[in-house]
């Protein structure tokens, strides 16, 4: 059963206070907290096992090794990949993404295109321009509605026998909009069967069921962080037949399976694309979360989730003078606005002081902000352990600054 005050108890930072506040946390997007069996784990490495992996003769380096490998396995089960080997550990979705654009871009030619939407984060579209500035292919950007969805009609005519990728977000980090990956999946493949599909998962491992082979995609990258494991730690997925001959983007140790003077050769999967020492600590606490998160309730918790967003959504259509950014019928965790009565920035100091915190500004996704004629909105991302009550102080937040800013 879903408890959501039971699961509070386990993240020790939500029990503290901010400015004299009992401390409101609503920037999951940006990054989530982690329950304290994750903070265990990091201290427990560290503590107990430190070693490297993969190289020593001796205990530690094997514990280690078997923890690391460990955490490969959780995440391999929980996005439901084929192999292991296809799970490649890199620092987060933007290293994640950056393998597949600096890898694709070799094999660009100007003939060819790119596709994103126009709602995705600066991590999956400047990578993509940086392939195309430097091969001469075309980067199409496939237009959203105002409600914050992908225009289907208008992304199907971008598609063609040319487009060598389509990379798009899971869920917006800006509008909370839940694309229709799988269908934009099959829509692509059926127009070009060889073209790529990449999600960017960053925000949808929190909030989605992902299983990466039903996805129908190639590739599919997040962060430890933003799925309540640590910083500096994430996954790039990609399809074995895909990633086997991908370009390998670093070189040094493990990722080569012989070397002399002058060449070397490349080692097989996971290592070809994992240079050098590994975020080990972080892998592993990373797959402590991915086991902690699939232990709990998870229909109970992704319907606490949808309460949370529909009850915002109904608070702030009370709200004069609010604006809100992004209404998907098909949304989840973000609540993004912005007050006839005064700046985001504001919004977002006035809350701090009432022990709410929020982002404002364009939340890395710059042009979508253009798009709905804005430079920023305030964003307030809901979690797991986030409650009615505190939305409900949220909204008196809200107006407390609105008098204010009057
Ligand atoms: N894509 C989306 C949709 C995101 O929300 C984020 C993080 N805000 C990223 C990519 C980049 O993630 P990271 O900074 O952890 O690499």
């Amino acid at each position: 059963m879903f408890n959501v005050d039971a699961i509070r108890r386990e993240f020790p930072l939500l029990q503290r206070e901010v400015h004299g506040k009992p401390l409101v946390y609503l920037d999951n997007a940006a990054t989530t907290q982690k329950p304290q069996c994750v903070i265990d784990s990091l201290t427990n490495y560290y503590t107990s096992m430190n070693s490297n992996v993969h190289r020593g003769a001796h205990c530690l380096a094997d514990e280690a090794t078997r923890a690391y490998e460990t955490a490969r396995g959780q995440v391999a089960r929980f996005i439901n990949a084929a192999r292991e080997c296809e799970i490649i550990w890199t620092s987060g979705t933007t290293e994640g993404i950056n393998i597949i654009a600096r890898g694709i871009a070799d094999r660009l030619a100007p003939r060819h295109n790119v596709v994103v939407s126009a709602m995705e984060h600066h991590a999956n579209l400047v990578p993509w321009q940086q392939a195309c500035h430097r091969s001469g292919a075309e980067l199409r950007i496939a237009p959203i509605n105002d409600a914050g969805d992908i225009d289907m009609t208008a992304l199907a005519e971008l598609i063609d026998s040319n487009t060598a990728i389509l990379s798009v977000a899971h869920i917006s980090n800006a509008l909370g909009t839940i694309n229709p990956v799988h269908k934009i999946g099959e829509m692509l493949k059926s127009v070009n069967p060889s073209a790529l599909f990449m999600i960017d998962g960053a925000q949808g491992i929190a909030h989605g069921d992902v299983d990466v082979q039903a996805l129908g995609c190639d590739f599919y990258a997040f962060s430890g962080h933003k799925v309540f494991g640590p910083t500096g730690v994430g996954v790039l997925w990609g399809r074995e037949s895909v990633l086997a001959d991908w370009p390998v983007w670093q070189t040094g140790g493990e990722m080569i399976s012989s070397v002399t003077y002058q060449s070397a050769e490349w080692n097989i999967l996971p290592s070809r694309l994992e240079a050098g020492t590994p975020n080990i600590a972080g892998a592993i606490a990373l797959g402590t979360a991915i086991n902690w998160l699939s232990q709990q309730d998870l229909e109970g918790l992704r319907a606490h989730e949808q309460t949370l967003i529909r009850y915002a959504d109904e608070r702030a259509a009370q709200v004069s003078g609010l604006r809100q950014i992004g209404t998907a019928e098909k949304r989840i965790g973000v609540l993004s606005f912005v007050l006839s009565q005064g700046h985001a920035a504001d919004v977002g100091f006035l809350l701090d002081r009432q022990g709410i915190a929020i982002r404002t500004g364009n939340h890395c996704a710059e042009p979508l902000m253009e798009r709905f004629g804005l430079s920023g909105s305030a964003r307030a991302s809901f979690s797991i352990y986030n409650t009615v009550d505190e939305i409900d102080l949220l909204f008196t937040g809200i107006e407390k600054a609105k008098m204010m800013l009057e």
